[in-house]
């Protein structure tokens, strides 16, 4: 097999955000991105039509179904998944790969079914990964910022609140959780989890 490669000085650890729908996991990746620069957040391939204000190769890889399905078929997929049913999301391996060789904590926020793909894929490779779970204050706290965020219309809605009901009963599969009650707090939380310091300022 492969050999384990967990005391190799320049190999940093693989940290894997999951959590419900809409727990906030995409506001505590981009207070990551602006306050803690030194955090490599992977960029996902996605099928899905970009969202206005986000940006190629920033937020995600906006590719065709085509090339997405070229991804796969090349292995370049570290984990893949159909999220809610509809676009496909994943995980370019190569650099993820990169940034831990290089020493870099890096950070994948992905669905649960993507996180666990990627707890197999660490259990073949030796890789060191820790799995975070992000979890809402409570389940009606949840449902409101389900409702309240406005950016689904009411199937939409009804097709992601019946996944988070599911995706709360995974807490159990996790490592470590976080309660998103502040982002800033969980945010810090995660980052101490990456071994990341705040940079400069940000006091
Ligand atoms: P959104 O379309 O709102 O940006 O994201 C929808 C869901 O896709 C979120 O739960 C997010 O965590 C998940 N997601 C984003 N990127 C990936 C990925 O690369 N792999 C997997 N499995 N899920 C992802």
């Amino acid at each position: 097999g492969v050999p384990a490669d967990h005391d190799h000085p320049g190999t940093a650890r693989l940290t894997v955000l999951a959590g419900p729908t809409a727990v906030g996991k995409g506001t505590v990746s981009a207070d990551i991105r602006a306050r803690y620069p030194q955090v490599w957040l992977s960029v996902s391939a996605t099928t899905r039509p970009a969202r206005p204000g986000e940006v190629h190769g920033v937020h995600y890889l906006f590719v065709t179904p085509e090339e997405f399905d070229r991804m796969v078929a090349d292995g370049e997929m570290l984990e893949w998944a159909v999220v809610h049913g509809r676009h496909r999301y994943g995980t370019p391996r190569g650099p993820v790969v990169e940034h831990l060789a290089a020493g870099r904590p890096t950070l994948l926020e992905i669905d649960l079914q993507g996180a666990r793909q990627v707890r197999e894929a660490v259990a073949r490779s030796g890789l060191d990964a820790q799995f975070v779970f992000l979890a809402p204050p409570s389940f009606d706290e949840l449902v409101r910022r389900l409702v309240g965020r406005g950016t689904e219309d009411a199937e939409e809605r009804e097709r992601r609140l019946a996944t988070a009901r599911v995706e709360m009963a995974a807490e159990a599969e996790f490592d470590v959780t976080i309660v998103n009650d502040d982002v800033t707090r969980a945010t810090d939380a995660l980052a101490r989890l990456l071994g990341a310091d705040p940079g400069p300022g940000a006091e």
